[in-house]
């Protein structure tokens, strides 16, 4: 029943049919989605792309004889608090004497689904470390901010509890963050959820 799979890929997918490694081809599940259009006008949109707009202007007409305050913030005069636990930028954590907590495992980048984590490891002089990064490098530009290296790192060496998300520069080389300035990075001193900058 099982079939070679040239493309070495878990799955692929074959008159309709999915060839599953280990099993074979398999027809997959088939489900209608009820998509809920009750009358020929909302069948053809106009008339409810005309009501869309209907609600937008009178939003507009509404807010522009009735002053009252807009939900804006006046940024970046005005900052807004962010929530406990806020992903912002990494910084490397350190030891007392001041060395990098990380010890090179890679761990964090190979977590890393955006891939960039850059790591070059070298040997550490210190016995009781075997590895420390010579180059720790990261790309923020491609950053998700989705917090998979701190959870991968065994040795909570790289944190996100800066509690900077305003990220700015004038060319894309100033994103790529060494493994120096993630050091200087501080922690936020309210981690409660206040901004500080
Ligand atoms: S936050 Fe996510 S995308 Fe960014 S470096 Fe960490 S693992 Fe990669
Ligand atoms: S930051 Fe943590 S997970 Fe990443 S290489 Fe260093 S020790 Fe390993």
């Amino acid at each position: 029943m099982s079939q070679p799979n040239p493309g070495h890929k878990p799955f692929n997918i074959k008159n309709d049919q999915i060839f599953v490694q280990g099993v074979g081809l398999v027809t997959p599940p088939t489900h209608t989605v009820d998509r809920n259009v009750n009358n020929l006008g909302e069948s053809i949109y106009l008339l409810e792309i005309v009501k869309g707009l209907g609600v937008t202007v009178g939003h507009v007409f509404k807010n522009f004889f009735k002053w009252t305050p807009m939900p804006t913030v006046s940024y970046p005069e005005v900052k807004r608090e962010i929530p406990e636990g806020y992903r912002g930028k990494h910084r490397l954590t350190t030891r007392e004497d001041g060395s990098t907590k990380c010890v090179a495992c890679m761990m964090c980048a190979t977590a890393c689904p955006a891939e960039c984590i850059h790591i070059i490891p070298a040997e550490s002089e210190n016995p009781d470390i075997e590895r420390f990064p010579e180059r720790f490098d990261i790309d923020l530009l491609e950053c998700v901010f989705c917090g998979m290296c701190v959870e991968a790192c065994p040795v909570d060496a790289i944190r996100m509890d800066s509690g900077i998300y305003s990220l700015t520069a004038f060319d894309r080389e100033s994103f790529m963050v060494t493994k120096e300035e993630l050091m200087q990075v501080q922690p936020n001193p309210n981690p409660e959820g206040k901004v500080f900058w």
